[in-house]
């Protein structure tokens, strides 16, 4: 079996696709409030595109896939999608990042497609805060559509949630009850900076505050990694129950090291970090006819010139060539 191996003895395993840059909702933290000026049709790859430059990703020893967006459902069809890559030999895990509002009628067909775990995205249980951090509404959907997916009997179910000083940060324990409630699993995420997202150290909340408040109320066993391949969560467990919470602390504590992952944009570019500029433009390639081995050459190179770690805030508010949109968070 080959694999994607860089110069830091980093084995890359999981992709994260994302597969349209639309988005029906507009956080203030991920979108800017107009919305982004969509590109052309034709500049996002297609479904048979997404699925062949899968293939090749698979034969080099990737076993994960995630869609993810802008909002992946909806882009048609995605169900469609997620079935084709799911039957690509290799791929062990396929997983899915939503926001929600239109899960209610998607779960089923996910599930039935091979989904096997579901991240949604929610940062408040209080409709008018979801309102101002999403500029619209939905938030009954996205309940109804977290419901749908546990009834639909994924694997695993996860509410993520990005925590923001003085705007939900006293919601913390609220989504640990909400979680296990339903006996599912909760991720806090780190505010992380995006030119144009006005992020304020002061609104950051690091990973160890909010630790400390959950466990003001609810002691947290750590959770041994040992999934064949794991996320970026720091995970812990609560007694006697099915919930884990997970903390993604890119900001206080960075996971470079032991980075498994890499990022194919909608408009068909490798990124090797979310963070990172540009990327190689696979679209091209293949629009180009270019061979398989072409292809695959352009993968490893990219790869090979993944840097070690991410780097600080400061230059990650500066940099304009980066959208969660387009990258897929
Ligand atoms: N639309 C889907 C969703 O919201 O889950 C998938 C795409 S979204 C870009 C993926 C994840 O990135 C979401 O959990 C979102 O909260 C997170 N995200 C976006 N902007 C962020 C930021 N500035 N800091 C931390 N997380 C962010
Ligand atoms: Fe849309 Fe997800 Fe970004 Fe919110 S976080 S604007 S739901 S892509």
């Amino acid at each position: 079996m080959k694999s994607l191996v860089d110069r830091f003895g980093r084995d890359h395993t999981y992709l994260r696709i994302s597969v349209t840059e639309r988005c029906n909702l507009r956080c203030t933290y991920c979108m800017p409030q107009h919305g982004i000026e969509p590109k052309p049709r034709s500049e996002l790859l297609t479904y048979d595109e997404i699925e062949r430059l899968s293939a090749i990703f698979s034969s080099l020893g990737v076993r994960k896939i995630r869609i993810t967006g802008g909002e992946p459902l909806v882009r048609s069809g995605i169900e469609q999608l997620c079935g084709r890559l799911t039957a690509l030999n290799g791929i062990e895990m396929l997983a899915i990042s939503t926001n929600g509002t239109l899960l209610e009628k998607k779960a089923k067909l996910l599930y039935n497609a091979g989904v096997k775990n579901i991240n949604i995205s929610l940062d408040s249980l209080q409709e008018d805060r979801f309102k101002t951090i999403t500029l619209r509404s939905g938030h009954a959907d996205v309940l109804r559509g977290i419901e749908s997916a546990i009834d639909a009997g994924f694997q695993s179910v996860k509410i993520n949630s990005v925590i923001i000083r003085g705007f939900n940060d006293d919601e913390l324990l609220n989504f640990v009850e909400f979680a296990l409630a339903l006996s599912v699993s909760v991720r806090f995420i780190e505010y992380m900076p995006f030119p144009g997202n006005n992020w304020m150290e002061s609104q950051f909340i690091s990973f160890y505050e909010m630790k400390h408040t959950i466990e003001s109320k609810y002691p947290l066993e750590p959770v041994s990694r040992n999934e064949a391949i794991p996320g970026p969560a720091k995970e812990y467990k609560i007694n006697n129950s099915n919930t884990t919470v997970g903390f993604i602390t890119t900001m206080s504590e960075h996971f470079c090291g032991d980075c498994n992952r890499i990022r194919l944009t909608a408009d068909g570019r490798l990124r090797t970090c979310l963070f990172a500029n540009d990327g190689v433009d696979l679209k091209r390639l293949l629009r180009n006819g270019a061979s398989r081995d072409v292809i695959e050459n352009s993968i490893r190179a990219a790869v090979l010139l993944k840097w070690e770690k991410h780097p600080g805030h400061e230059e990650l508010m500066t940099n304009q060539d980066r959208g969660m949109t387009s990258i897929g968070g």
